[in-house]
């Protein structure tokens, strides 16, 4: 208001300012809260990413994805790679890009949303939880493979990947290879195709190879 008395800014020209701030404000606060939303098990971006050091990414590919396309139709994207091979730093960087463009985002690790979605059930509260994760534009599983699941916990995620199918964006992070996915299964062959079935449809499948990058 002071800048504006002595400059003589014309009532348009203020009202323009204020507003213009506000918007900006408005857009930094919601950024944040999708960033505080998704609960990223901690911060990693793209620009912190070394494409040089890691087998099987395409810069050109990933800077792609980042823009986020994939996510307004409804898309899905596999990492799959041995341990340490960025693909979990991959997976939150691409999340970190979609809060920017303030899409809803949910990380989880695989085992930690099939244990919710067990005690979900077992306490009736299942159709709450799904209405929350449906509204995610894009739910991040994390680590399929290191923690196999019973038939039921199967059947759980099973479900919830159908409801998503060609309407919400799953991306999924594995250490294995597809032919490895129904041991996790716990060895149920024909939900595991139905499930990869439905997840690989549309699909961009990156393969990280190489060492570790941790050793
Ligand atoms: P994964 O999920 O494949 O097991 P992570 O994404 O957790 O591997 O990577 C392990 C560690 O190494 C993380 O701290 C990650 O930030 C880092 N890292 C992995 N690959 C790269 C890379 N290409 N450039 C920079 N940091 C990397
Ligand atoms: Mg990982």
């Amino acid at each position: 208001a002071r800048q504006a008395r002595e400059d003589h800014w014309t009532h348009e020209d203020f009202l323009q300012e204020v507003l213009a701030t506000e918007i900006t404000s408005r857009e930094v606060s919601a950024v944040r809260h999708r960033l505080r939303e998704a609960r990223f098990p901690e911060t990693k971006t793209l620009d912190t990413f070394d494409f040089k050091a890691v087998d099987g990414v395409d810069a050109a590919l990933v800077a792609a994805l980042a823009r986020g396309e994939w996510i307004s139709k409804a898309e899905n994207v596999i990492l799959a790679g041995p341990i340490g091979t960025g693909k979990t730093h991959l997976a939150i960087a691409l999340g970190v890009e979609a809060t920017r463009q303030r899409r809803r985002v949910a990380f989880w690790r695989v085992a930690d949303l099939v244990r919710v979605l067990v005690e979900a059930r077992d306490t009736r509260d299942l159709t709450r939880l799904h209405r929350r994760l449906e509204r995610m534009d894009l739910v991040v599983l994390d680590e399929l493979g290191f923690v196999p699941f019973d038939r039921t916990a199967g059947g759980l995620l099973f479900n919830l990947v159908t409801e998503r199918y060609e309407k919400r964006s799953i991306l999924v992070t594995t250490n294995l290879a597809f032919s490895e996915w129904p041991k996790v299964f716990g060895g149920d062959e024909k939900l595991t195709a139905a499930l990869l079935d439905r997840l690989a449809d549309h699909a961009t499948v990156i393969t990280t190879k190489g060492k570790s990058y941790r050793l």
